[in-house]
């Protein structure tokens, strides 16, 4: 039984059948919400129901006059009328009010005869809130609403009122050029179909989807993210050296129509799927290099119970950023000694250990580059695959092979190097040993804050301390900090020494005007240029293996750290304090990033 009186009216006058509108109701009330609008809007967004066959029966339902016109048949007069209202809102001070009332698609139409008081409006919806605000934005208290086609009103909002393309301003004023997808004059025979994407393709969303991914390319950003800011206005962030920045505020934007242009500008993403995790693809050719795109969308709760909101992350995946020269890394003396010591050898795996976003994928990277020639046989098992190595070969993780299948036959593929993306669990740990041990140079990774917890982890997966004692090289755990623009960056300041001397810096360091702190000035963020390693090699000297085969029931973490650091280990915070020495970064950074040891 249908219980709400549109529904019921929709199904009486045989405008839906029974089972959509039965369908629609069902939907309305997981939502929480029981009110005709909210039906019209299900039957609309969920269904896919035509918007004006949804709403001309709401407006009749509710008694709304109807207006069905299309622009030829409208007296200029008419048009003129409506023109001559809408800037008399601009002088009254209120363009953004204007600006909404148009995103609505709400029209002021001229007035009741009878007089001038009251206000005709065009709608396409006459139960959207926003036509209220006229009264208190507006002089007009008075107003009578007629509904109208979607096309009418665009039509007549086009013809009154043409929308600039902001961005493209925007973009032009930064220097870019965007452009539109190029018009094939010789096409004649065009579908609906076809118009309706060249329509997308032209229209001011793709360009900000576009503009963007060029821009973060430029600034250097690691990832782009794209957050709803309420019913209709759209935050894009770009994480530049490890922090997010607002890039754009994008008004009067629907958040699901920018999600709806990423999903459709994006290969491996269905654009109608809202509520479950997707992950996307994007290439894009960027002032002449070839640029990659991961997207990662995830549906989110959204205070109006009748939208489905997405948040949407791109990671920037640009293969120029691939540091192949393992010494450009800039590892600290002892450090890069051991590490290439541990990556010079036929065998044993070499560690690198972090949490997400501390440039251990960059580390391992080079670090593979330093290994790789036309003699070995190097295979990769990453899921997802980051970047493209030349000379490797790089397993296809997906529907078909799985991470798991992939590396249970690594062993079969004749490897001499092989790097595993990530140590997950017990059977990609032993994997890594039985590796190891049969002669194979082992690279991976671990989610773990420092080097000798990371021996932990792996005994917690299961590996005896005989193995793990005799297969391990190195690990190094590392951190990124952001290094200090030499153009603004002073001494440090004296109510910062005391933190400083706890730390270990001396009083004769802090009046010598050698250790700085940030400032900020127009050629760097906040005081900060690029970023540097802090790093934490654990070499595995025979005593240290010692201890780890001596190890009873668990693993001594700080009786391992006192033998590494007797052999001259830097602590990650040591190592932080090494480079606020070389004046490379400052105190703030140094505590943010070891703040948990
Ligand atoms: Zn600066």
């Amino acid at each position: 039984m249908l219980s709400n009186k549109f529904a019921q009216y929709l199904v009486n006058n045989q405008i839906f059948e029974l089972e959509m509108v039965e369908k629609a109701e069902q939907k309305m009330e997981e939502y929480g919400g029981n009110s005709a609008s909210a039906l019209a809007r299900v039957l609309e967004i969920e269904l896919g129901a035509p918007h004006d066959k949804v709403y001309e029966a709401l407006s009749i339902h509710y008694a709304f006059p109807v207006y069905k016109k299309a622009l030829e048949e409208i007296p200029e007069a008419q048009i003129e009328a409506s023109k001559q209202i809408l800037e008399s809102m601009r002088r009254g001070s209120d363009e953004s009010f204007k600006r909404k009332l148009l995103f609505h698609k709400i029209l002021p139409f001229g007035f009741q005869k009878g007089g001038r008081d009251v206000l005709k409006v065009l709608t396409i919806d006459p139960t959207n809130k926003v036509i209220q605000e006229i009264s208190s934005n507006t002089q007009y208290k008075r107003l009578e609403v007629y509904w109208a086609p979607l096309k009418t009103v665009e039509d007549l909002i086009n013809k009154i009122a043409p929308q600039k393309n902001e961005f493209l301003q925007l973009l032009e004023e930064a220097g870019m050029v965007v452009t539109d997808a190029p018009e094939d004059d010789e096409e004649t025979q065009i579908l609906d179909e076809q118009a309706l994407d060249d329509e997308i393709n032209k229209s001011l969303l793709v360009n900000l989807f576009e503009g963007c991914l060029i821009e973060a390319v430029r600034k250097d950003a690691s990832d782009i993210h794209i957050i709803p800011n309420g019913k209709s206005a759209v935050d894009l962030f770009m994480r530049i050296d490890g922090k997010l920045q607002l890039w754009l505020r994008q008004e009067n934007t629907a958040p699901e129509a920018l999600a709806a242009v990423v999903k459709d500008r994006s290969t491996g993403v269905d654009r109608f799927e809202r509520d479950t995790a997707q992950d996307g693809f994007a290439q894009r050719s960027v002032d002449g290099h070839l640029i990659r795109f991961r997207i990662s969308i995830l549906p989110i709760v959204s205070q109006e119970y009748e939208r489905r909101f997405e948040s949407v992350v791109i990671r920037v995946i640009d293969d120029r950023k691939v540091i192949t020269d393992f010494r450009k890394l800039g590892f600290q003396e002892q450090a890069e000694k051991e590490f290439l010591k541990s990556i010079n050898t036929s065998k044993g795996i070499v560690i690198v250990t972090g949490p997400t976003g501390s440039g251990k994928s960059t580390t391992l990277m080079a670090a593979l580059h330093h290994v790789i020639h036309p003699g070995v046989n190097v295979l990769t098992c990453e899921d997802p695959v980051e970047y493209v190595i030349h000379g490797a070969r790089q397993l296809k993780i997906g529907h078909k092979m799985s991470f798991d299948q992939a590396i249970r036959s690594i062993l079969r593929h004749d490897p001499d190097i092989v790097m595993v993306g990530e140590i997950r669990d017990k059977i990609t740990a032993e994997t890594a040993v039985k590796l190891a041990n049969t002669g194979h140079l082992t690279f991976s990774t671990l989610h773990t804050n420092d080097a000798p917890s990371a021996i932990s982890r792996l005994y917690k997966m299961g590996i005896e301390t005989f193995l793990l004692a005799y297969s391990i090289n190195i690990i190094i755990a590392q951190r990124l900090v952001r290094k200090l623009c030499v153009n603004c960056r002073r001494p440090i300041s004296k109510e910062h020494w005391e933190t400083a001397k706890q730390l270990g810096l001396t009083q004769e360091e802090l009046e010598s005007g050698s250790i700085y702190e940030a400032v900020g000035c127009p050629k760097c963020h906040n005081g900060y240029k690029g970023r540097t390693n802090v790093a934490e090699a654990l070499y595995f000297y025979p005593e240290i293996k010692q201890e780890i085969v001596q190890s009873v029931s668990d693993i001594d973490e700080e009786r391992i750290r006192k033998i590494a650091e007797k052999h001259g280990m830097l602590s990650m915070r040591d190592s932080g304090i090494a480079r606020m020495r070389e004046g490379l970064t400052d105190l703030a950074e140094v505590l943010y990033v070891t703040a948990e040891d």
